[in-house]
């Protein structure tokens, strides 16, 4: 029987973990009872450095009930860092993993469906939402066109998927051997490969308490995601150069022309033409030397280059 675990970054919680545990237990036994996951599951919260009693929640719910697991991050790190602590610690337990948030915003009544659809053979399981009714028409607006954004960056992201997704052992152990300390991690599970599905759900409003993803975590972390998954930027200052030069070309026949026609002052024609000139190659300079910075930095990443699903070998 597969062993499932839930792993719930926490970051002042306080306010929804009550009622957050109590939900997710209720949802864990009945997929236990109804014999879709092993009685070993667990519940596996992480505390990102949480300045109130969210600690003292975790520690008290676990000692009551063993189906409760804490773990506690040295000071905070992040939502990304603080799943993944959760995730990477989980993997050498569970066989199944589903990470959420702890304000339960994405309905956990998708989690049947996700662990229906891993024993399908699906070892990612995408969270998408349906609608995004309960979002501001400003959210809703700047974060699809994110979403689109980065399609046309080349980042291979799921569209309306954010960190509500089952992984099962071997996707954990994938994700393990990249390296990066730059986390994206919507961004990098779809580079793990193996097969994956969508489930759909309804986002719902936060249940009590205030969002830790105030606007300006928000554009920090978009434009990580940019950066830390695409160089095309680079490409962009490059391109950006030679079509400056290429108008440096016409500017220069052009003005020419213009002298020829002797409809100019002394000088005009020479300080036109070379404004443009080097303008152009300048910005194409600096777009080359950007390409070479962006393989550097791609190399310093230490991706995987590739992971392996099967060997059918003579071995033993
Ligand atoms: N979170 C975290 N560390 C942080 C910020 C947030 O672990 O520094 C957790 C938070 O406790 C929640 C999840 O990340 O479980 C998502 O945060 P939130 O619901 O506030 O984001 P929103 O839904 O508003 O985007
Ligand atoms: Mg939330």
């Amino acid at each position: 029987m597969d062993i499932l675990y839930l792993v719930i970054p926490c970051y002042n919680e306080e306010e929804v973990l009550p009622e957050t545990s109590k939900q997710l237990k209720e949802k864990l036994l009945s997929l236990i009872e109804k014999g879709e996951v092993s009685e070993k599951s667990r519940i596996m919260f992480v505390n990102d450095g949480s300045k109130d009693k969210t600690w003292d929640i975790i520690s008290k719910l676990h000692n009551e009930d063993k189906i409760f697991q804490g773990v506690c991050l040295s000071r905070n790190r992040g939502h990304q860092n603080a799943l993944l602590a959760g995730l990477m610690l989980a993997k050498d337990y569970c066989d199944i993993s589903i990470s959420l948030d702890a304000d339960l915003q994405d309905d956990i009544n998708a989690v049947d469906e996700m662990v229906a659809q891993y024993h399908n053979g699906f070892d990612v399981v995408y969270g998408v939402r349906n609608s995004r009714e309960t979002d501001t028409v400003f959210k809703k607006t700047t974060a699809e066109g994110y979403y689109k954004a980065m399609k046309l960056m080349g980042a291979d992201i799921v569209f309306n998927h954010a960190d509500y997704r089952l992984m099962s052992k071997r996707a954990l152990d994938g994700l393990a051997s990249f390296k990066e300390i730059n986390l994206f991690l919507r961004g990098i599970v779809p580079m793990i490969g193996y097969p994956s599905t969508n489930v759909y759900y309804a986002r719902k409003e936060r249940f009590a308490g205030e969002s830790k993803y105030p606007l300006k975590k928000m554009l920090a972390f978009a434009w990580e995601g940019i950066t830390s998954l695409s160089t095309k930027p680079i490409h962009m200052i490059t391109w950006l150069g030679a079509m400056v030069f290429i108008v440096s070309i016409i500017i220069l026949i052009w003005s020419l022309v213009r002298h020829i026609m002797g409809k100019t002052v002394a000088g005009w024609t020479s300080t036109l033409m070379s404004i443009w000139a080097i303008g152009g190659i300048q910005i194409f300079s600096i777009g080359m030397i950007g390409e070479y910075i962006g393989k550097v930095y791609l190399e310093t990443k230490e991706r995987p280059r590739y992971i392996i699903a099967e060997y059918l070998g003579d071995t033993e």
